[in-house]
């Protein structure tokens, strides 16, 4: 009798999604007990906490993006191109959309994967608050296209800066004071100063106004007020005006319209106000869905309601014994990912469930090359530490080296590390095409 191999889909190779699709791939894939399939719908990933730095062209894609299908050949899972639009439970198939290439030609028709264990690992996107005007005049740093166009309209405006006259100055706009605007308008900040040395413009720091909207009363409102101070002083040094208290009424081609009535003209606008989980889920199956379309899970990570779908990530809802609410973040979807593997595997063969534990080891806002500050061991000890410049830079790198870890091995990222030492001494600084 032939016995077929429980087929394990993860949807999204994300922070969460690729290192789980990775180690389940190490583990079962490769040794033949299990059929791993990776569906996403970008050929590519990038890591997300890195994408405000590809808008601001300082990172090089070419060196940090991954090929999903070159990455699966290599650690023992399969990848599948294509954006899951539809799901039957009782049935344990997902759908995949038409896929069509850049032209609307269609290149492959529709089509349904079998599962017997779901990963849900697709994230979250921003969240405009129903706020008229966001998605037509704003950009959202929601995926590496979105980031790269960014980059070529910046390079397309300072291009054109000197052009307008002496006086002339590039405004943007930036919704929201969380980690990313912040990191954001410091990237921007440092890109100006590359800007000028590589002659793309003859202006001067001050040429750049950035202005940060903040509805909240501070700065990275969901840290320690002893962060979001150092993070104002910093942001006001750098020339940033920082408007807390501002609500944003609507957004028009040119500009920010306030609830006080008052307009904000503008260049370029980001929106990085908040995230939620893409409406689509609502209709997708029988979750219990938050206000902001997040899937309640267990402490298994199973689904609430269907045992054989496991949701990682932004994408999960999960409020620990002690009250506290996962946030959507990298460590998180990076901490869950390990503990849906062993659960995963522990489902097949029948065995019971560890309940996932989050730790939190804080919360750190990179401001460039300017300075890192944040906390440190939020939850591992009673009192979190406060940290800024190496240290905290340093942390905040390791963070992302630690994807890197999962998803290449030790001695790969190791390798990347001296390419990326070794390209900066070769490339410009910023990405100028
Ligand atoms: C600019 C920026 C800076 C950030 N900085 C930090 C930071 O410093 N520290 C931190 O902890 N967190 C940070 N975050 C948050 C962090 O990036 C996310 O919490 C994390 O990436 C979530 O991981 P995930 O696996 O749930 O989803 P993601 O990493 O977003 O991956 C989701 C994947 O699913 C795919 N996908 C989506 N929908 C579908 C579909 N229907 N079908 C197929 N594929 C689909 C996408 O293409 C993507 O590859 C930052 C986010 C941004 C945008």
């Amino acid at each position: 009798m032939v016995q077929t191999r429980p087929i394990i889909v993860i949807v999204g190779g994300g922070a969460g999604g690729l290192e789980l699709a990775t180690d389940l791939g190490h583990r079962l894939g490769r040794k033949g007990r299990a059929q791993v399939i990776l569906v996403d719908r970008n050929r590519n990933h990038m890591w997300k906490p890195l994408l405000h730095e590809v808008a601001c062209g300082s990172l090089d894609t070419s060196l940090d993006g991954v090929s999903y299908s070159a990455h699966a050949m290599r650690h023992g899972y399969e990848f599948k191109l294509g954006e899951m639009c539809g799901l039957d439970q009782a049935e344990q198939t997902i759908t995949l959309a038409p896929l069509c290439d850049d032209d609307g030609n269609a290149l492959l028709p529709a089509r349904t994967i079998r599962y017997d264990r779901l990963v849900l690992a697709f994230g979250s996107v921003s969240n405009d608050f129903g706020t008229p005007g966001v998605r037509d005049n704003c950009y959202l740093l929601d995926s590496l296209e979105e980031a790269e166009l960014f980059q070529r309209n910046l390079i397309n405006q300072l291009t054109q800066l000197d052009q307008r006259g002496d006086d002339a100055e590039l405004r943007v706009a930036v919704v929201g004071a969380g980690a990313t605007g912040v990191e954001f308008c410091a990237e921007l900040h440092h890109v100006m100063a590359q800007a000028q040395n590589y002659g793309l413009t003859q202006r001067q720091h001050h040429a750049l106004k950035i202005i940060l909207i903040e509805a909240g009363p501070r700065a990275v409102p969901a840290l320690a007020a002893r962060i979001s101070t150092s993070v104002e002083k910093r942001l006001a040094k750098l020339g940033i005006d920082v408007r807390t208290q501002t609500a944003v009424a609507s957004v028009e081609p040119d500009g920010l319209l306030l609830a006080s009535g008052e307009k904000i003209i503008a260049d370029m606008m980001i929106w990085s106000a908040g995230v939620k989980v893409s409406d689509f889920v609502r209709e997708l199956g029988n979750f219990e869905l938050t206000p902001s379309n997040q899937i309640n899970v267990k402490a298994s990570l199973q689904s609430t309601r269907d045992d054989n779908i496991f949701v990682i990530g932004d994408a999960a809802a999960y409020i620990t014994p002690e009250g506290v609410r996962v946030p959507p973040r990298a460590q998180s979807a990076h901490q869950m990912a390990s503990t849906a593997s062993k659960n995963i595997r522990a489902s097949l063969r029948g065995r019971s469930m560890t309940p996932f534990v989050y730790r939190d080891y804080g919360s750190l806002v990179n401001l460039s090359r300017f300075s890192t500050v944040g906390s440190l061991m939020g939850n591992l000890s009673k009192h979190s530490w406060f940290v800024e410049g190496q240290i905290a830079r340093l942390m905040y790198v390791s963070l992302y080296r630690m994807h890197q870890v999962a998803i290449h091995g030790y001695a790969k990222t190791a390798a990347l590390w001296l390419g990326e030492r070794l390209m900066r001494m070769i490339r410009p600084k910023m990405k100028l095409h």
